[in-house]
């Protein structure tokens, strides 16, 4: 579970980003954030992995206090899916994934095989593994950013529009295997995007935020739909 405790985020300009953000994000669930460009999605999602340092409040994983917690710590708990999926350029496919399960100490080879697996899982095709980046298209490559942020079996996905830069039949495509893998794996994932639609699609429950980063309401989609 992640827990925002009158989160806030002010930063050095005088921009309330977000403003005291109160929100659970319950385990082994998809609790989407929506709302307008600028309202405090991104704030939000990296104070949960201290990219973002919150200038009051606190967020809670389970009983812990985040900020009480070594930053490698966090990064093993929580995977991190951008829109672009930031690969490393001048590595191949599987040594993007296997990268950071051979940091945390697994054998190259081990490390290497469940990389394999790993984009099995996503839906890509093993004959890419020795390609580059470059080589893959949008959507591809998104499908090797979420296999990496797997890499080390986190707990936690903090997950920040990573279908949206893909056209519309590769992103529905996209949405369909993640819930089905999410099937599988049953992470706790916050993810945001500005997409109501997705956010209706993906969620488990939707915190709709509004600018000025306060929370408009959260509720399950149904009950979204309803009003
Ligand atoms: P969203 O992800 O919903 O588009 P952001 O979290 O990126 O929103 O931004 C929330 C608000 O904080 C916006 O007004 C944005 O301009 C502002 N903001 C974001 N980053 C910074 C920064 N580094 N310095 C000052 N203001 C920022
Ligand atoms: P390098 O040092 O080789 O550039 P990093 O160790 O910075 O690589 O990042 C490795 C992986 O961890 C990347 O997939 C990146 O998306 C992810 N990552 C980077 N920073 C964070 C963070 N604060 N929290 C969670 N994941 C992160």
């Amino acid at each position: 579970m992640i827990r925002f405790d009158r989160a806030t985020k002010r930063y050095p300009d005088g921009t309330v980003a977000v403003d005291e953000l109160e929100l659970e994000a319950p385990t082994g669930e998809i609790t989407v954030l929506v709302g307008p460009s600028g309202c405090g999605k991104t704030t939000s999602l990296r104070m949960v992995n201290r990219m973002i340092e919150p200038t009051s409040g606190t967020i809670w994983l389970d009983d812990t206090d985040t900020a009480s917690m070594p930053a490698h710590e966090l990064r093993r708990k929580i995977g991190y899916v951008i829109q672009h999926a930031g690969l490393f350029p001048h590595r191949t496919i599987v040594d993007n994934v296997a990268t950071v399960p051979y940091l945390l100490g697994t054998g190259k080879r081990e490390a290497r095989s469940r990389a394999m697996e790993l984009l099995e899982r996503v839906g890509l095709d093993p004959a890419f593994a020795k390609r580059y980046p470059a080589q893959l298209s949008g959507g591809q490559q998104q499908r090797v950013g979420v296999a990496r942020a797997l890499a080390a079996d986190p707990p936690v996905m903090l997950m920040d529009e990573p279908f949206s830069a893909v056209d519309p039949v590769v992103r529905d495509q996209l949405q369909d295997e993640f819930l089905r893998l999410q099937g599988e794996l049953g992470k706790t994932i916050v993810f945001v995007t500005h997409d109501i639609d997705e956010a209706i699609k993906l969620g488990d429950r939707v915190a709709v935020l509004r600018v000025g980063g306060t929370l408009a309401q959260v509720a399950p989609p149904a009950e979204l739909l309803s009003r």
